[in-house]
């Protein structure tokens, strides 16, 4: 992954856990009910979780976890994609999916890539403690924010995989700068996972409504103008 790209990436996250820190989460260590394998990823936060892995020298261990996967939610359509549906009119009804497994990273209830999860999993939260078969109690407002900061990283990783977590990183295992993972997966592992991925795609709007602005705009504004060297995040994005 390009340096930049990654300095971007952890000043997303670094913001965004800014800003939620004062919800009231009912969210604790070792409560893991939400870690299913329904997160979706772009390839530029598959990169960080194989760079963590790589540091480690665990990719042993993520070889047996991408092996193992059972079932994972596919979605067709991206975050920037439904945006763009939306914003153009269009009726789209819900995708559905099966009842997900639980994520192959958890060991005893707690992640073994916390410190390079994404944002998907950062944004994952509750008011009231969730137990199986209940909802995540969220407002409305929060869950608008956290989709204008998953558009925000699509568009950062646009053009490049996204999808399933565990299909990207089993597409970017092959690599060169992965080829530690030769003789950890089949031969033809990455290109199987890869025909179950899409490209991220460029920002098209946000889904915000007007009453919602005044608590987001924050947020993205902290986003925006994040220096990255000499320029922001926001003159980087749009190629200045
Ligand atoms: S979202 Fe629900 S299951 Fe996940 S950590 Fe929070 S309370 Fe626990
Ligand atoms: S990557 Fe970690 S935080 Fe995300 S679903 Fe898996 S175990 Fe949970």
């Amino acid at each position: 992954m390009p340096p930049l790209k990654e300095d971007i990436l952890q000043g997303i996250y670094e913001v965004f856990g800014e800003w939620s820190a004062p919800f009231p989460f009912a969210c604790e260590k070792q409560c893991s009910a939400c870690c299913t394998q329904n997160v979706t990823v772009t390839a530029v936060e598959g990169e960080l979780i194989h760079r963590l892995i790589h540091d480690g020298r665990r990719e042993s261990w993520l070889a047996e976890r991408l092996l193992e996967k059972g079932e994972t939610r596919r979605p067709l359509m991206t975050t920037n994609d439904f945006a763009e549906a939306c914003l153009q009119g269009e009726d789209l009804q819900p995708e559905q999916y099966g009842s997900p497994a639980p994520c192959p990273f958890l060991n005893k209830n707690c992640c073994m890539i916390y410190e390079a999860r994404p944002f998907a999993c950062r944004c994952f939260a509750s008011e009231q403690r969730c137990f199986p078969g209940s909802s995540a109690l969220l407002p409305e407002y929060y869950l608008s924010a956290c989709t204008a900061v998953m558009q925000i990283i699509e568009h950062l990783g646009q053009r490049e995989y996204w999808g399933n977590m565990l299909d990207v990183l089993a597409a970017l295992s092959d690599l060169p700068e992965n080829s530690h993972y030769a003789g950890l997966l089949p031969p033809s592992f990455a290109d199987q996972a890869r025909a179950h991925i899409v490209k991220a795609k460029p920002l098209p709007g946000f889904l915000l409504l007007e009453g919602e602005m005044d608590r987001i705009a924050p947020l993205l504004e902290a986003i925006f103008t994040r220096k990255i060297g000499e320029k922001t995040v926001e003159s980087i994005l749009n190629n200045r």
